[in-house]
Parts: structure tokens; C-alpha cells; sequence
């Protein structure tokens, strides 16, 4: 079942940079609270939820998760108990997505890198447990990213063939981490046959090949059987995920005083630049803006770096 719980359809922009055009879709519009990418799979992950009479929802990330905020607002919204498993290891703790956790109220459970390698483990332990007290938990993946959440970004595919002619487009950029939506993008333009290359410009440094897989069994899953074009760039992921370089700090300055656009340090400025740096001969192609905005606000001291 899905829930329509984002603002949709977002806007689709026309922008010129480095005399390109690129169309900027507006999902870091997709909601106040629950903005960015993480909406549109939980519309379908929460409808899930609901559908097996789950009372409780837990789920996981790293401890500035944009995903964990949105399953937090909107899992609240839905009267669902959310307990989340945060990974400590990244700047900014009191800040950005955690204190608006915070200032929401959630069972934090802030877990070391090495027993985040278990997290699945550790979330299916306490779903059982929870059971045994008479409670129905849901247990979302990290970034939501399972064939259920990436039929989200088949729709917004979707959206954006009714908004735009995307035969138009040479390309549609996206910022790729758990692949989610990387896999519902590309399973989207399959199904329409469009002829369209569907790039994912990856934002840490876990193997091509683990990526990959996983995109391969969300296809599986999503029905299509091609697997081919999958185009995963590399080079843009910095020392790792969410440590930004001067290079992705000085491309939120550009971006934001050419157009008003925030990107955000994880995600959206790496890809960007992966974006205007590797599309080589393309004219015109969409950049997915997947939002993670309240993300700056956890990096103000390296963002004072450039300013
Ligand atoms: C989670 C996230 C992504 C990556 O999406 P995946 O489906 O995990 O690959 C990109 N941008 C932002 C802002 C995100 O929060």
C-alpha cells in the first residue's frame, strides 16, 4: 500500500551551468520536516508498515541520517513508537538532522561502528523482543533502500515523464549511497523505455561491486529481469561519506549564489560535481536533488572554511 505523504509532484527546473542545461528536480522540496529522497520510499514503506499492523517502526543510520529524521516525523505522524540506531562517528552530534531527532523525541540508540556492522542483527533482536511485549515492529533498512522504498523513485520517474518530454534529457544524475534510489530510478526508466543513461554518482567508499549488487537485487525484485546500464561514477566520494572536500564546500558556495539552491554536505554537492565534471558531451540532463539540507547545519565549521 502507499501512502501519499510528500508534496508532489516537485517542481523540475531549467538551469544554465557551464553553459549546460541542467534540470534540477526539487526533492529537497518533498516536505518540510520529511524533505529530501527518504519520503517517497517511506510512502511506501510506511504504507507496509500500516498494511502488517505495525505499532512500532525501527530503523538506522549514520547519526546525521536524513532518513532517520523523515522515518522519525513521519512514522510519528502515522502514531507509530520509533526507535532508531545511530552510528557515532560523524561531526556534529548536538546539530542538523540529530537535534531535530532530539527535539522530537525518539528511542536513541547511539551504536559504535563496529557493532553498526551487526545493525541488522541488532534491529531484528529487538523487534523480537518487542513482540514478546505484545508490539508489531517494522524494521526499515538503512536509507530505506529495499525493492518496497525504491518503487518510490520508480514514481518519481514516473512524475517526471508527465512534467517534461525526458526523451528530451541525455542523462539523469543522482547522488548514490545504500542505492535505493538509485535502483528505483533506473527500474523507472526501464519500464517506461526510455532511452535515457541513469548515473549514480557514489558518495562513500564501499566497493563498486557491493553497490552494484545491491541495485541488481532491488531489480530482481522490481521485476526487471535487464540489468544492464548501471552506471555508478566514482571519484567524487572524498575521504569517505560525510567528510566533504574544500572542493564539495567551495560547490554548495557556487551552487547557492548562482541560483538560491542548497546542496548539502553528504550527498548532493559530491554529486553535483561528479555531474558537471563527467558530463563530458551531454547538453542537457536532470540532476536529482535529494535534499539532506538540514545536513549543513551539522558542518557549519567546515563550511566557515570557505565562506
Ligand atoms: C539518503 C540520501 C541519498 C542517497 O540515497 P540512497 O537511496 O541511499 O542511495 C542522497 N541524498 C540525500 C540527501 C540522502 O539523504
Amino acid at each position: 500500500m502507499k501512502l501519499e505523504l510528500a508534496r508532489k509532484p516537485t517542481p523540475l527546473e531549467k538551469y544554465i551551468f557551464e553553459g549546460k542545461e541542467i534540470w534540477i528536480k526539487r526533492d529537497d522540496m518533498t516536505d518540510f520536516v520529511a524533505s529530501g529522497n527518504k519520503i517517497r520510499k517511506l510512502e511506501y514503506l510506511l504504507g507496509d508498515a500500516i498494511e502488517k499492523k505495525s505499532d512500532v517502526v525501527i530503523t538506522c543510520g549514520a547519526v546525521q541520517s536524513n532518513h532517520a529524521r523523515a522515518t522519525n516525523y513521519l512514522s510519528k505522524r502515522l502514531g507509530m513508537r520509533v526507535i532508531l540506531y545511530l552510528k557515532e562517528w560523524y561531526p556534529g552530534k548536538n546539530s542538523g538532522n540529530f537535534l531535530l531527532n532530539e527535539l522530537m523525541g525518539a528511542e536513541i540508540n547511539i551504536v559504535t561502528p563496529k557493532e553498526y556492522e551487526d545493525i541488522d542483527k541488532i534491529m531484528e533482536e529487538k523487534a523480537k523482543k518487542l513482540l514478546e511485549e505484545g508490539r508489531r515492529a517494522y524494521i526499515i533498512p538503512e536509507g530505506g533502500s529495499n525493492y518496497i522504498g525504491s518503487k518510490g523513485y520508480e514514481d518519481a520517474v514516473f512524475e517526471m515523464s508527465r512534467q517534461v518530454d525526458l526523451d528530451y534529457f541525455d542523462a539523469i544524475y543522482v547522488a548514490t549511497s545504500s542505492a535505493g534510489t538509485y535502483a528505483g530510478i533506473l527500474s523507472g526508466v526501464k519500464k517506461l523505455n526510455l532511452n535515457l543513461e541513469v548515473r549514480g554518482v557514489v558518495v562513500h567508499k564501499k566497493p563498486t561491486e557491493v553497490v552494484r549488487e545491491k541495485i541488481e537485487e532491488i531489480l530482481d525484485q522490481l521485476g526487471v529481469e535487464d540489468h544492464s546500464g548501471i552506471n555508478l561514477i566514482r571519484g567524487f566520494e572524498g575521504k569517505d561519506y560525510a567528510y566533504p572536500s574544500e572542493a564539495d564546500l567551495k560547490m554548495i558556495k557556487y551552487v547557492a549564489s548562482e541560483s538560491g539552491i542548497f546542496l548539502d554536505p553528504v550527498y548532493t554537492s559530491k554529486a553535483f560535481r561528479g555531474t558537471l565534471e563527467t558530463m563530458g558531451d551531454q547538453e542537457k540532463v536532470i540532476f536529482i536533488h535529494t535534499g539532506g539540507t538540514f545536513g549543513l547545519f551539522a558542518q557549519i565549521d567546515a563550511l566557515e572554511g570557505i565562506l
